[in-house]
């Protein structure tokens, strides 16, 4: 038999009739950027996670950067976040010309261990970039008081993590804003690139809406008003020259960026947010299944705090054979993958932070030992059984 580690393709037959409407009527409209797919699909987010604003955006990373953009962090400042993650988070800070600072993740979780948060935080620091690593959340409650004991931000990196929940309240609702990728091999993904951005803040909504469309328009008005202290009615109305169609289009106010979700990107989303709930639910069974199946084994299996609903983004395990194994399973016809093989503080583009190896060890065994098995929504039982008979009888 043989299984990949994910295979998309499988999911095209749910959506392949609405994709095709939706297409040929964004086609139709000839309404490429900024339409009425791309608003709903912001009320729908807003809805799905109960959060006031959802602004969409090209990627997840950009989502990163013009949230740490909205919140002013730049030169000079610090933003305390995982090694243990995608490139893009600390890419971002970087991005700003800020300073990623790395604490090390916990073996349990693979998160950031919210205990040595504290340790890191310096009168530089800004910020705090919790990742919700593989689609299990943070200890949000933690890394919430320790930010208002210090008087900085939360930012959390909830590109895997669509759905998750840390009691009770949705990922991505947790902190002062939040950041989501549609990267297509994420739990909601696009047929190309995407990202969200979420919070309940009024100004920081305003913020990332200007900076997505070059700082233009009524919300770059409205931050460029806030920045400065002026009154709303001191600066002419971007609008008031009637003659000339959507001039405040051509008004600009902040130094923004280009990073718009696309007509057709927002309509596929949309489509596939109706099966979010019932796809996350067989990642969680999967995984569970996975981690009963591993548990008397000498495979340490990822935990799952008690609190959380972890939507199993990725299944990945310890081993301390991890490449035997890998080789081992490749020969049964099972895909694995290594999420990840380089902590953040080790990567070459970092050297100018001069990290040395030994800086996070949590982060650096775990990057020798981890191993992500085949985990999506259709994933067959007879597959997923045959995954498990192979690794047990592998090691
Ligand atoms: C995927 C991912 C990103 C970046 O998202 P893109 O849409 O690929 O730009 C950021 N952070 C994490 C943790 C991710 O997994």
């Amino acid at each position: 038999m043989k299984v990949e580690l994910l295979d998309l393709s499988r999911s095209f037959a749910d959506i392949e009739e609405e994709i095709n409407q939706e297409i040929t009527e964004i086609f139709k409209k000839c309404s490429f950027i900024m339409g009425e797919n791309v608003r709903e699909l912001e009320n729908e987010f807003s809805k799905f996670l109960d959060v006031k604003h959802s602004i969409s955006v090209g990627n997840g990373t950009d989502a990163l950067i013009l949230a740490l953009c909205a919140l002013g962090i730049g030169p000079e400042d610090e933003v305390i976040t995982t090694p243990y993650t995608f490139f893009a988070t600390p890419e971002a800070i970087a991005r700003v010309h800020a300073v990623p600072v790395f604490a090390d993740i916990r073996l349990d979780t693979y998160n950031i261990d919210e205990d040595k948060i504290e340790e890191k935080i310096t009168a530089k620091t800004k910020a705090i970039m919790p990742v919700h690593i593989f689609g299990q959340t943070c200890d949000m409650d933690k890394i919430n008081a320790i930010a208002k004991k210090h008087n900085l931000y939360v930012i959390e990196d909830a590109a895997q993590a669509l759905g998750a929940q840390y009691k009770e309240r949705m990922a991505g609702n947790l902190s002062d804003i939040a950041c989501f990728s549609f990267h297509p091999t994420k739990n909601l993904g696009a047929a190309g690139d995407g990202g969200m951005i979420v919070t309940n803040n009024d100004f920081l909504a305003s913020y990332c809406r200007a900076l997505r469309v070059h700082g233009s328009g009524e919300n770059g008005e409205k931050v460029y008003n806030t920045l400065n202290n002026i009154a709303k009615n001191e600066i002419d109305e971007a609008g008031a020259n009637h003659t000339i169609y959507n001039p405040a289009k051509y008004h600009n106010y902040v130094i923004g960026f280009n990073s718009r979700l696309d007509e057709i990107q927002a309509a596929v989303l949309r489509i596939k947010l109706r099966k979010l709930n019932e796809y996350n639910k067989k990642h969680d069974e999967i995984g569970n299944y996975y981690n009963e199946s591993f548990k008397d084994s000498e495979l340490i299996p990822p935990k799952v705090i008690k609190e959380n609903k972890h939507i199993f983004h990725q299944y990945v395990l310890r081993t301390r054979n991890r490449d035997q194994l890998m080789t081992k399973l490749a020969e049964k016809g099972i895909a694995t993958g290594i999420y990840y093989p380089l902590p953040m503080h080790l990567q070459k583009a970092f050297d100018y932070l001069n990290y040395q190896e030994g800086y996070c060890p949590n982060a650096e065994l775990l990057s020798k030992e981890a191993l992500a098995l085949p985990i999506y929504a259709k994933l067959s039982d007879e597959e997923k059984e045959y995954v498990v008979k192979c690794v047990l009888e592998s090691i």
